[in-house]
Formats: C-alpha cells, structure tokens, sequence
C-alpha cells in the first residue's frame, strides 16, 4: 500500500504515547493524537510537524467517554481519511491499599485502561473492516505477569486488556486486522516519575535500573520502536500476542 495510512495513539500527549507518535509518523503515517491533555496533544502534534512529519491533536479527548470517542474517531476519519492504525495507550496508574480502593476509584481505573480500549477499539475498527487490513496494539502492563502490590485495580483492568487482546485478534485476523499487545516494563515516562515519587514503586529508578537485565531502565522509543514493527506489513502474520519490552525483567 502506497498512500500514507492514518493511525490514532490515545494518550499521545506524554511518555510511550509521544514517543509513539512522532515514531509512526517518522515511518509516513499520519498520526492523530487523542489526549485528555489537549495541550499536551498539541504541543506534540506541533513537535511532529516541525520536524516535517504529519500529526494532528484533536482537543481534549477522554477515552472513557464513549460519546467523546466517537465524536474524536468520526473528526478523525472525515478529516484524515479511514483510521487503519490504533494504538489504545492511554492509561492511568493508582497506588492503593486493596481494603482502601473504593467503588469510584475501582470504576475510575477501568474507566480509563479498560473501557477506553473497548471504545476506541470499537469506534475505529468499521474502518479496519472496510479496508480488509488494520493493525491495533493495546498497551497493557509487565504488572500482569508478576502482579504489583498496591495495584489491584490497575493489574485488573491491564489483564483484561491482554484478555481483550487475544479475543479480539481471534474474531478480526479473518478480516485482515491484527491485534497485538506491548507490556512496557520500567519505562521512564512522567507516569514512572510519579510512582517513583509516591514510595509505592520499592526503590527508586536507578536502582531498579541496576536489577534489570540490561542495566537500565526502559525509554519511551523502546516501546515506540515495537510498535512501529506491530503496526507494519511485515507483521502481517503476527496476532493475538503479548509482545514484551522490558529489558529482560520478565521472561
Ligand atoms: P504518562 O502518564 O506519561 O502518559 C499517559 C498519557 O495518557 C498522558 O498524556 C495522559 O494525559 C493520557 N491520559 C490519561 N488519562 C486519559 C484519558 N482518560 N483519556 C485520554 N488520555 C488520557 O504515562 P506513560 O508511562 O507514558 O504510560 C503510557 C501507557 O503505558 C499507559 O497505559 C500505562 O499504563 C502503560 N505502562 C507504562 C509503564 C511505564 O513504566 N511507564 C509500565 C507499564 C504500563
């Protein structure tokens, strides 16, 4: 395919989600930026274009709003063309004790990493459907291997999301859409800063950095360069896997 595709990164304001941006887009696709973080959105947006490559924010967007989805997806499409790439990455983390987690905050933290992959997912893939191709990488958790004290929540709703994965890859490969998923693993992100800051993370970066296998922590590229290949033709034949990207601290 010679045209250049059109591909949403939700959450693209920050960390994995920037840095995925500007690498797909380094690639030849367009990539629109969904964030609840408008600006955020468009100052990426704005990094990308000066460096020559194509992007567009399209305001503030909240994942976990389905109307707000589909209103973001619908402007994506009239504007940029069918929607044959997305990469679900928006996410929020929570540290709480499992007795403290109210029903509110419980709801919250599906709200936003469970339910939001299922409406993005949903709104774009008529789009996947009519082309006979799409690719779709859900971002989920090296939590969901290992477990993470004071996450209950948030290991939840990113196992289901590896869950959500594998179905979906097993209704849609007849319909020429792939449906991978990176858990990043220690990536040094805003979100990995705070954690640290919270005491919850058990040590700080650098010394996480020090017990994992390839002696550092992980950049947002690292995640950003394995979904540019998840997203690819050549990946044609890759679906339904939980792809890791974690230095070597899960195997
Ligand atoms: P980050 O906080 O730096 O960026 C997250 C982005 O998502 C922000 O721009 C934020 O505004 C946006 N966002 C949050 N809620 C949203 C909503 N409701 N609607 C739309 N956008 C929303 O975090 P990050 O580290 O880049 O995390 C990206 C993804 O990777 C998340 O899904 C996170 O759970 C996952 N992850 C990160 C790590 C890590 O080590 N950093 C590890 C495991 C999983």
């Amino acid at each position: 395919m010679s045209q250049r595709r059109t591909a949403i990164v939700t959450g693209g304001g920050s960390g994995i989600g920037r840095a995925t941006a500007h690498r797909l887009a380094s690639g030849g696709i367009t990539v629109a930026i969904l964030d609840v973080n408008g600006e955020a959105a468009e100052n990426v947006a704005k990094e990308i274009t000066h460096q020559g490559d194509e992007a567009i924010a399209f305001g503030s967007v909240d994942v976990s709003d389905r109307a707000q989805v589909n209103a973001a997806v619908e402007q994506v499409h009239n504007t940029l063309g069918p929607v044959l790439v997305l990469v679900n990455n928006a996410g929020v983390t929570e540290f709480d004790r499992f007795l403290n987690i109210s029903d509110d905050l419980w709801d919250r933290v599906m709200a936003v990493n469970l339910n939001g992959t299922f409406y993005c997912t949903q709104a774009v893939l008529p789009d996947m459907i009519a082309a006979k191709w799409g690719r779709i990488v859900n971002i989920s958790s090296s939590s969901t291997y290992s477990g993470q004290p004071f996450m209950t929540h948030y290991v939840a709703a990113k196992s289901a999301v590896v869950g959500l994965t594998k179905a979906l890859a097993l209704e849609f490969g007849p319909k020429g859409v792939t449906v991978n998923t990176i858990p990043p693993g220690f990536v040094d992100t805003p979100m990995l800063r705070r954690a640290e800051k919270s005491g919850f993370l058990g040590g700080s970066v650098d010394e996480h950095a020090q017990r994992t296998p390839v002696r550092r922590s992980g950049r947002p590229e690292d995640i950003a360069n394995a979904c540019a290949f998840l997203v690819s033709d050549e990946a044609g034949y890759i679906t339904g896997q939980i792809f890791g990207v974690n230095g070597g601290r899960n195997t």
